[in-house]
């Protein structure tokens, strides 16, 4: 009989296998902070739970665990894991160090069914959504990973890597739970992102439901028909949903939204483009992240000139809009915004 996951097993099923085995329910807590608290990846590390127990549990349960097996380190420190599934399926995560932070950038799902041109991981056919617990081990690995290469442990976490959250929205709420519960690494939700192409409907329902982390939306066009033209989710999601879902977003969370705004020569560098998104703007309290291009060998997207950008930052400023322009990191890795695409990774 294959065993179960122990971190796919709710309470209940805990509390029925503990009765079933004759051992105490106060031994569940201690599993359960073994688990989420300490990160482990085995029975045989619980060292406060009888060792009867520990083999009962290793006969029932499993650790399906991800394997951090090969790793590339860019010449400004950044660094992109190959992070192994149980399933032999490859995500990658990225560690990125800045002087004051070290940030975690995490995926949610293998591959991605969205089909955004400028993005490498639109490349890879979607395969599944990961679990909360491989989102947690992400930023669990990469907190180690920080403590080891940079003494200080991680920061902040931002869902900006392989796939879409808020088509994985459950999982990636759980995972958050356990990433910010004091009974798990107890890091404040104001440390964390999940970035979105802007699904109205999950964006509202975030609000509902109460989440307390920030939302960044990939916008890089305030002009319907351009950003259609690179983002075919526009096509079915157009501009005017996206802005009422983040007015309500605001209203329910008073949380500003961030835009992630990429500027390409030739498609969205024009004046019109800059006072399409600062009409936009005004329309809900937003910040936005102006960001320099990584290319993926497509020749229809190409950086566009620095002034462009400084333009935006300038019309935006204007406004009273913070505007900040964010140079990319990892390029030499191909771990830079929008390159995941497991060039390098363990199965390719
Ligand atoms: S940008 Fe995000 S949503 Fe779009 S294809 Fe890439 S991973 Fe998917």
């Amino acid at each position: 009989m294959q065993k179960k996951d122990v971190r796919n097993t709710n309470r209940e099923e805990l509390e029925a296998f503990f009765k079933e085995a004759n051992e105490p329910s106060f031994r569940i807590n201690q599993l359960l902070e073994w688990i989420w608290e300490k990160g482990a990846h085995g029975f045989h590390d619980m060292s406060n739970l009888p060792l009867s127990l520990r083999t009962k549990l290793s006969e029932a349960f499993e650790f399906r665990a991800i394997a951090v097996n090969d790793y590339q380190k860019s010449e400004d420190g950044t660094i992109k894991n190959a992070v192994l599934l149980h399933d032999g399926n490859v995500v990658e995560s990225v560690l990125i160090p800045t002087e004051k932070r070290t940030t975690a950038c995490v995926s949610s799902q293998v591959g991605c069914s969205l089909d955004c041109h400028f993005c490498a991981t639109a490349l890879l056919k979607r395969m599944r959504n990961l679990n909360p617990d491989e989102i947690f081990d992400q930023v669990v690995s990469i907190d180690r990973q920080s403590k080891e290469q940079f003494n200080r442990p991680l920061s902040n976490i931002v869902f900006m890597g392989m796939g879409e959250p808020l088509l994985n929205y459950q999982n990636v709420i759980d995972a958050i739970d356990k990433i910010t519960s004091p009974k798990g690494l107890n890091i404040s939700p104001k440390r964390i992102t999940v970035s979105t192409v802007g699904l109205p409907k999950m964006i509202k329902k975030l609000a509902d439901d109460g989440v307390k982390f920030n939302l960044a939306v990939s916008l890089h066009s305030a002009i319907d028909e351009k950003r259609s033209s690179i983002m075919p989710i526009n096509r079915v999601n157009p501009l005017t949903d996206l802005l009422e879902s983040l007015q309500y977003w605001y209203k329910v969370t008073a949380r500003k939204v961030t835009f992630e705004y990429v500027v390409w020569k030739g498609l969205n560098d024009d004046l019109e483009d800059i006072l399409a998104l600062k009409e936009f703007c005004k329309r809900v309290p937003s910040k936005v992240n102006l960001i320099e291009y990584n290319a993926i060998g497509d020749s229809r997207f190409e950086q566009a000139d620095s002034r462009v950008l400084d333009e935006y930052q300038r019309i935006l400023g204007r406004e009273g809009i913070v505007a900040k322009i964010r140079r990319s990191r990892g390029k030499d890795i191909d771990a830079a915004c929008g390159q995941l695409a497991n060039k390098n990774s363990l199965n390719t």
